[in-house]
């Protein structure tokens, strides 16, 4: 089956044939970026964490001042719905709301009628060799669309920064850029969040550095929790990164992805470290308990 004829588009509640789901050139998110996003997969058929994801696309709507234009039980519905009619086993669900047409002014305030896009394509997962080797990052150091604005958290559409970013990281031969701002902090990946496990406890940076707030990092943390490996939600700079006995990266459709090299340097050992698996065979217990 070509992934063309397993993709599923929904725009405005109607499911549309993937060759003839368009949005309108004068759409603001086409023009501007001006649009908010989730990415969300299944696991046997059903979305994990929809309720989160859900939550989480309303607040960068809010953060934007972009009014979703139906309650999100109703627009929850539609993303089961979309889910519903695709046949793939493992799908990755982009839920997308633009601010919408109207005349081309940068006015947000000339856009009616919000549009909604639903996507659901199959999962495209790193391999099992990223797994069990891990992979390596590049640091770039960046400022995000949304830094220091009121925006700052949210999933906003405009992923320019993160593409140019993930670009220079494959110019080097790595397979994440993580972001390091200007005052040398280690924020997050270009497309994840990062942690790293120093003397045996799991540091990641805090939600107040204007980082996405995973829904897998949320997991995690819980999942750290669960097996009684100590936190430490804290700034993380370079030098953290280098001198790390473990470090990983998270996002939903990669979960826990090992890194066992950073620019130049080997991570620890160069194997992927216990913490790192351990933290992942939790992540995925507590996934199958969620379906449950
Ligand atoms: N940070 C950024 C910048 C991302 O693009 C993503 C992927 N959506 C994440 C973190 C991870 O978020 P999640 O675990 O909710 O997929």
């Amino acid at each position: 089956m070509s992934s063309a004829e397993s993709t599923v588009v929904m725009i405005d509640g109607r499911i549309v044939s993937p060759d003839k789901a368009v949005v309108s050139v004068f759409d603001r998110g086409f023009l501007y970026g001006d649009s908010v996003y989730e990415v969300m997969r299944t696991y046997e058929g059903s979305v994990f964490a929809l309720r989160e994801h859900m939550d989480r696309l309303y607040r960068s709507a809010r953060s934007i001042h972009i009014q979703v234009p139906i309650p999100m039980d109703q627009f929850t519905d539609e993303v089961c719905e979309a889910v519903e009619a695709s046949t793939n086993p493992s799908r990755v669900v982009r839920v997308h709301v633009s601010r919408g047409s109207g005349p081309m002014d940068f006015d947000t305030g000339m856009a009616q009628n919000p549009v909604r896009v639903i996507v659901v394509s199959p999962l495209r997962p790193p391999s099992e060799e990223d797994y069990q080797r891990g992979i390596g990052v590049a640091l770039v150091r960046t400022e995000r669309t949304v830094d220091n604005t009121e925006a700052a958290g949210a999933k906003v559409a405009n992923y320019l920064v993160s593409l140019l970013a993930l670009r220079q990281a494959h110019l080097v031969g790595a397979k994440e850029a993580i972001i390091v701002d200007g005052r040398g902090r280690v924020l997050e990946g270009a497309t994840s969040n990062v942690f790293a496990v120093s003397h045996r406890v799991l540091l990641t940076p805090p939600d107040t550095e204007g980082i996405l707030p995973g829904i897998t990092r949320s997991y995690l943390l819980r999942a750290a929790e669960s097996l009684r490996v100590p936190v430490r939600v804290t700034t993380l700079t370079r030098g953290d990164l280098l001198t790390a006995e473990e470090v990983f990266i998270s996002s939903t459709s990669r979960e826990v992805l090992p890194v066992t090299r950073v620019d130049e340097s080997v991570v620890g050992t160069g194997e992927v470290g216990p913490i790192s698996r351990a933290i992942h065979e939790e992540f995925r217990r507590l996934v199958q308990e969620n379906q449950d």
